[in-house]
């Protein structure tokens, strides 16, 4: 048992991650928390729209309604991504390219001239490492990524909408 109520995150499924509250873990639990807020915003009530990411004064009610609903489904979409990522994890299912990709998004954090530094090796992982052993390079990966904070709200893709 993961806790003594919760056998598992109730949205991604982790075990080894820490529960935060209600069936939740620490990473889902400040999404689930958004999530609830932002159901809340009513652009009657001025109260909710504190919480709002963007400033509403010069928003028609129309345009505040399809952001409201951009800002949702990206909370959405962050919930999708931590379930099927720790998914991929508890299954074992983590593939050479997984771990490419992953050591490309890390190395881009050090700003290298080569935005790809690890193409093409998805098959030096996959022809070396079994699954079990990609799954611990995976979440070596992972915890350094998860130790970065991340902006989940998309101002630009909102005000397109
Ligand atoms: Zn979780």
């Amino acid at each position: 048992m993961w806790t003594k109520k919760y056998k598992e995150c109730l949205n991604c499924n982790t075990q080894r991650r820490r529960h935060k509250s209600n069936g939740y873990c620490l990473k889902c639990q400040p999404v689930i928390y958004k999530l609830k807020i932002a159901n809340s915003w009513n652009f009657n009530n001025k109260q909710s729209l504190e919480t709002f990411p963007m400033d509403v004064i010069h928003l028609k009610e129309v345009k505040f309604e399809k952001m409201k609903k951009v800002f949702i489904k990206q909370l959405e979409n962050r919930l999708d991504y931590l379930k099927k990522r720790e998914h991929k994890i508890i299954t074992h299912e983590i593939e050479g390219t997984d771990l490419e990709y992953g050591f490309n998004r890390l190395a881009s954090l050090c700003n290298p001239k080569n935005k790809s530094l690890f193409h093409g090796y998805a098959n030096v992982f996959d022809h070396n490492f079994n699954s079990e052993q990609k799954t611990i390079i995976f979440k070596l990966i992972d915890e350094i990524e998860s130790s970065i904070p991340v902006k989940i709200f998309n101002f630009v893709e909102a005000i397109k909408a």
